[in-house]
């Protein structure tokens, strides 16, 4: 009787144990996702931006990032034939690529791996790359072309959609850099959840005019592109997503140079995109310390 109880008591313990240590193993993490950040050619200065996209992407918690660079501009081919990068091996990849079109067997491989569920997460002047390759296209819904390219993408102050046709209004463009106002177009969309519908900005180009097939486009945020900076008078998308086949691809045209990056409102929207493209599901939290709708906020300097 006593040896019975006492197995008992054994028992219990041991039952408070386990499901306490699956308690706290659920509420630390899930495994991280891995990341690729492909680079190695941009009109921006890559080198430097690559590093802070990697550093934040990292202290999120949710990621281990790798970084795949591409040959320089004017590589010959055996050059190209090494660049082979194994998007399969990600659940995510994000371009801070602007150069020389890719071989044909990378480009391939990459509409196999986002039509089949990988996810695409573009920044900044990776969506000026590619105009002569039509899947990437219709992957990024808008880059940056001229005007006779395709059709353009605004909303209006109403919330509403507008598309201009192509060769109608301006083409790609911005105006001079500043901080600007980012609204929040779709504030039930997991990214977007939780994020202030206004937020400043810290100093960056405001792209404008930017123009493609622009199929199946989600916005989720805007930015007013006034006239006194050179602007075109019109809310411009600043954030969207589109799905191809079974992926998902999120592009923000913020993030022109380091000190645009440190914006801790650029760091969560890339956080979490890069997080949603991958799972569909969005854990990284909005940090409580957030841009306001009139003052900027960036990441503290490294000591
Ligand atoms: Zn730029």
């Amino acid at each position: 009787m006593m040896n019975l109880r006492r197995l008992g008591v054994v028992g219990v313990f041991i039952g408070v144990v386990v499901s306490g240590v699956l308690i706290s193993k659920n509420a630390v993490a899930a495994d991280p996702i891995r990341v690729l950040i492909v680079d190695g050619q941009n009109n921006h200065n890559w080198k430097a931006t690559t590093p802070i996209l990697k550093d934040f992407l990292t202290k999120s918690g949710r990621f281990t990032v790798d970084v795949v660079t591409s040959p320089p501009g004017k590589s010959p081919k055996e050059a190209w034939d090494a660049f082979r990068p194994k998007f399969s091996d990600y659940a995510t990849v994000l371009s801070n690529y602007n150069g020389d079109l890719w071989p044909e067997p990378v480009q391939r491989d990459l509409e196999a791996y986002v039509s089949g569920g990988g996810g695409l997460v573009i920044v900044h002047a990776a969506n000026n790359a590619f105009p002569e390759w039509a899947e990437f296209n219709k992957m990024i819904g808008l880059g940056w072309r001229g005007a006779g390219y395709g059709n353009r993408v605004t909303v209006a102050a109403d919330g509403k959609v507008v598309e201009t046709a192509k060769g109608e209004g301006p083409g790609a463009g911005h105006g001079s850099q500043h901080d600007f106002s980012v609204v929040v177009r779709d504030r039930e969309h997991p990214v977007m959840k939780g994020i202030p519908a206004e937020w400043m900005h810290v100093k960056d180009e405001l792209y404008h005019g930017q123009r493609g097939p622009a199929a199946s486009m989600n916005i989720l945020a805007t930015a007013f592109s006034a006239k006194q900076t050179g602007g075109t008078d019109a809310h411009e998308p600043m954030v969207w997503w589109i799905p191809y086949g079974k992926g998902k691809v999120f592009t923000t045209v913020l993030g022109h140079a380091e000190y645009s990056m440190k914006c801790i409102g650029f760091q969560t929207i890339v956080n979490r995109g890069t997080e949603w493209t991958a799972t569909g599901k969005v854990t990284i939290p909005v940090p409580e310390k957030f841009p306001t709708a009139t003052e900027t906020l960036a990441a503290e300097e490294k000591k």
